[in-house]
């Protein structure tokens, strides 16, 4: 018996030994991804309802691993905003996805809006001028850009004058994730923000839980009475997009609609909707 709980222990404790020696290697490779080139934009459009048009779109980033191949961000973002990394891919995915803006306008294209989502280290005084230097040398209005932010990073001090600041400049902002983190509804009051993404745990288990499709209708009140817009993320079926539609949210992003797709795919899905 003893033994046998021996060699379980020893089986697992191997085990873990190989994971975390896969997981410096692959930390290890994330400082040169940039260098090697291997991040790469997915896009998810945000579709209006009951038209199915294209609204506008998520930048989702995704790591083109040469041996494991498409790595989510789930597996490497957590690691590269622990050691900071995540400034130098944050610039990245800027630059990336405002060109990819430039390269639809030059097509003929329309896109109302790309959002993108910013890690709270990004969200810095020199933020701004970051973005206006992108922005000035692809020749694209801050209109066209959304910024996704989350909860806790609004909650830092003086992130109000930044706010202000990129919603002057004209940026839409967006609240990520929204009902997951702090409770205090307060800020919404003070804050310029735009859009309420409902967080897809909400979404996913509507319509039947009742639990969930309470918070839902209050997000939805909430927002209606701020006036701000709204976004459903991760809507899955047609039962949650009816029943997202019925309370007056009409914007929705889900794999009921799109998955995340590569640059070509999304614009092969605009020229077919614009009938270029
Ligand atoms: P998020 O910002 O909440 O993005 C939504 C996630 O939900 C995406 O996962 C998307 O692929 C997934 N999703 C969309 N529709 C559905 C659906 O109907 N069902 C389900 N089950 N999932 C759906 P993804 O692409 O793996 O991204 C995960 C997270 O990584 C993002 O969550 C975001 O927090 C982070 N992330 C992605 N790209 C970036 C980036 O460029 N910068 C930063 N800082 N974070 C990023
Ligand atoms: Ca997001
Ligand atoms: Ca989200
Ligand atoms: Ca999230």
């Amino acid at each position: 018996r003893a033994k046998k709980g021996n060699q379980n222990y020893l089986f697992y404790s191997s085990e873990m030994n190989r994971r975390s020696l896969d997981r410096i290697k692959l930390e290890a490779e994330l400082h040169h991804a940039l260098d090697l080139n291997q991040f790469e934009l997915f896009f998810q459009p945000q579709i209006d309802l009951p038209s199915k048009k294209v609204m506008g779109a998520e930048a989702l980033i995704r790591w083109r691993h040469p041996q494991k191949g498409m790595i989510p961000p789930s597996n490497f973002i957590p690691f590269a905003e622990e050691t900071g990394l995540i400034v130098a891919i944050g610039s990245w995915v800027l630059n990336e996805a405002i060109s990819q803006i430039a390269e639809w306008k030059k097509a003929g294209l329309k896109l109302n809006r790309l959002a993108i989502n910013l890690s709270a280290l990004q969200f810095k005084p020199q933020l701004p001028d970051e973005l206006g230097a992108i922005l000035s040398y692809h020749k694209i209005p801050a209109e066209l850009v959304e910024l996704e932010l989350t909860e806790s990073l609004l909650m830092g001090n003086g992130q109000s004058t930044l706010l202000n600041q990129l919603h002057n400049s004209g940026f839409s902002l967006a609240l990520d994730d929204f009902g997951t983190g702090y409770s205090n509804l307060a800020y919404l009051q003070h804050y310029p923000i735009d859009y309420l993404k409902i967080d897809q745990s909400f979404v996913q288990a509507l319509p039947d839980n009742q639990h969930s499709a309470a918070i839902v209708r209050s997000i939805i009140d909430i927002a209606t009475n701020l006036g701000l817009k709204l976004i459903a993320e991760g809507v899955e079926t047609k039962a949650q997009a009816d029943y997202l539609a019925q309370l007056g949210c009409h914007l929705i992003q889900g794999y009921y609609c799109y998955k995340p797709m590569s640059a070509e795919n999304f614009t092969q899905l605009l020229i077919e909707q614009q009938g270029k």
